[in-house]
């Protein structure tokens, strides 16, 4: 064991982004993150020995303090003890493809160029990810996410999934989804007590979720929601189902929407819910050095409160802790 400075996604990660590989997906600090594995992939030619031949040079440039700058902030970085033998697995898995999606959110970076997103390739990873348990270089112990884009509209998106959770090594999974698809495997993942789905409401009427999602589909999603929830009872997790709510201030910051929100959540059986606030609007604050605005603190406050009186757990994402307490926005 030697002690330096590193971290867990350097070690030990690995993330699938639209074109390439990457060590994490983190890029919201001051370096900026982007730690290439592979530029230009299209699914195959990563061969396991030359990322971890990467990982180690990395390693070594830390442990003799030389951290790259773009890890430069970054909240991962830690200094403790890091084992020196038996270090190459892979414990971490995030997936990025940044394709397909069904919604159109506003606050989403997608929308910026939709028509191109939407037509972006994408290349399957459930190739890599066989031979990477086949090899048995995937440890318990850590964590495996499908973000950005919607997942379940990928052609592969069932197959990889029931595959993960058919894995012993496998403890978590996470899916971040625009809830609008409903997908078999997940509910799979919820039953078998190891998958967590996270459904994107931002909303608790029909209107304001064709406002900020740009598509008609408020009663799909919480149509799918209650199928989720209901999966959720054959399992022993009961927070397994979220419902997430993005405050995006003038569009949906209303203490009647929060509560339609909140009736919608707990009526389908759902008792977890995440909260947060757009990105854009905390990183305009944070440019003008401008105070919390009062109305937020309070609805983010209401939110609190309500939770509790509905019994709901509250799963608060980095902006909308800042927001609640002490800290600054990030
Ligand atoms: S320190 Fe941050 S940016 Fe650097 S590899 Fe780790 S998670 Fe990525
Ligand atoms: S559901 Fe996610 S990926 Fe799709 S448009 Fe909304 S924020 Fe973007």
């Amino acid at each position: 064991m030697q002690e330096y400075t590193s971290c867990h996604w350097l070690q030990h990660g690995l993330s699938f982004e639209n074109d390439h590989i990457e060590m994490c997906c983190l890029c919201c600090h001051k370096g900026g993150g982007r730690l290439y594995i592979k530029e230009n992939y299209n699914g195959k030619g990563v061969k396991w020995e030359d990322i971890f031949n990467l990982k180690e040079k990395f390693i070594e440039q830390n442990k003799n303090g030389e951290i790259d700058p773009r890890c430069d902030g970054c909240f991962n970085l830690v200094h403790r003890g890091w084992p020196d033998d038996d270090k190459h697995y892979i414990n971490y898995i995030h997936f990025n493809h940044w394709t397909h999606c069904n919604s159109d959110c506003i606050y989403c970076y997608t929308s910026w160029d939709k028509i191109n997103y939407q037509r972006r390739k994408h290349y399957q990873v459930l190739p890599m990810i066989k031979d990477l348990f086949k090899k048995k270089l995937f440890r318990p112990g850590g964590e495996i996410t499908f973000a950005g884009g919607e997942p379940t509209i990928l052609n592969e998106f069932e197959d990889l999934t029931n595959f993960l959770i058919k894995q012993p090594e496998v403890e978590r999974i996470t899916v971040h989804s625009s809830g609008i698809k409903h997908s078999k495997a997940i509910e799979n993942g919820i039953k078998a007590g190891k998958l967590s789905v996270c459904l994107s409401a931002d909303s608790g009427t029909r209107e304001i979720f064709k406002r900020v999602k740009r598509v008609d589909k408020f009663d799909k999603f919480w149509e799918n929601a209650e199928k989720y929830a209901k999966a959720q009872e054959k399992s022993e997790n009961k927070y397994n189902v979220e419902t997430k709510f993005i405050l995006i201030p003038d569009v949906n910051t209303t203490k009647e929407e929060i509560d339609k929100w909140l009736d919608l959540t707990v009526k389908c059986g759902i008792k977890s819910v995440v909260a947060d606030i757009e990105n854009d609007y905390c990183r305009d604050l944070r440019a003008k050095d401008l105070p919390k605005p009062q109305f937020l603190v309070d609805l983010g406050n209401y939110i609190i409160q309500r939770t509790k009186e509905l019994d709901l757990n509250l799963i608060d994402y980095n902006n909308f802790r800042y927001l609640t307490t002490e800290y600054h926005l990030m």
